[in-house]
């Protein structure tokens, strides 16, 4: 139960990813937002980030890595997670399979016309990050958020010049992640077309999900059972 949502910035993966975890009753974990708590926090590691962060650059492979290994040790990690922007690099790809095996990468494939039309109207709860959107998701009540009643705004980072930013980033240092794994046989894509609710994503997810451990259990019964024959 350990996956991997992969996806560009705005594809709906954190959405997805915070509707799935739930259902799968494993916790979700965005390094966006532990950073941005970190920052909140006025941590060390939040000082570090925040320049990185507001410029859509990547924050250096040690220190995402490092919180990350923290985090996924915690008690409530030990039956699962979904990784929501992480791995972002291959060194941290790398870096994550000598801490832990993933079972699953989901490739959340969006049109880039869709991704520039979804960031440029995102907002989002300064205090607990959930996501609305300006066109089709906006909150109940104008500018307070529907789950914790936190202020809503727009992240400095879905500004316009930083969204071509993170999204050249997106392209060069984590697109080649999906050939990554890929290559590692546990990559499964699920696409969207067009602009589709984020319920009907998660969903897709679900099925896609479910479908691959069914195969993978297939699997593992099948050399189980060549053992039981021997
Ligand atoms: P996100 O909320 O996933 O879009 O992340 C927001 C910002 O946090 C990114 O643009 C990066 O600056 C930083 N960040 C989040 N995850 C990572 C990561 N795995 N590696 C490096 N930087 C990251």
């Amino acid at each position: 139960m350990k996956k991997i949502f992969l996806g560009a910035p705005g594809s709906g993966k954190g959405t997805c990813a915070s509707k799935v975890s739930p259902r799968r009753n494993i916790p979700h974990i965005s390094t966006g937002d532990l950073f941005r708590d970190n920052i909140k926090n006025g941590t060390e590691i939040g000082d570090t980030a925040k320049g990185y962060m507001e410029r859509g650059e990547l924050v250096p492979d040690e220190v995402v890595v490092e919180m990350l290994k923290e985090r996924i040790e915690e008690e409530d990690c030990q039956a699962g997670f979904i990784l929501d922007g992480f791995p972002r690099t291959i060194p941290q790809a790398e870096m994550l399979a000598k801490i832990t095996d993933i079972d699953a990468a989901i490739n959340i494939d969006v049109p880039n016309e869709v991704i520039i039309q979804r960031l440029s109207s995102r907002i989002t709860c300064k205090d607990c990050g959930e996501i609305f959107n300006l066109r089709d998701m906006r909150p109940k009540e104008e500018g307070i958020c529907d789950k914790c009643q936190g202020e809503i705004i727009r992240r400095p980072d879905d500004e316009p010049e930083v969204i071509q930013n993170r999204l050249k980033t997106y392209e060069e240092k984590t697109a080649p992640l999906i050939k990554f794994y890929e290559d590692r046989g546990i990559l499964k894509h699920v696409s969207c077309d067009q602009e589709q609710p984020p319920e009907e994503m998660a969903q897709a997810v679900l099925a896609t999900i479910e479908e691959f451990s069914k195969s993978l259990q297939e699997e593992v019964s099948g050399v189980l059972g060549l053992s039981d024959n021997e």
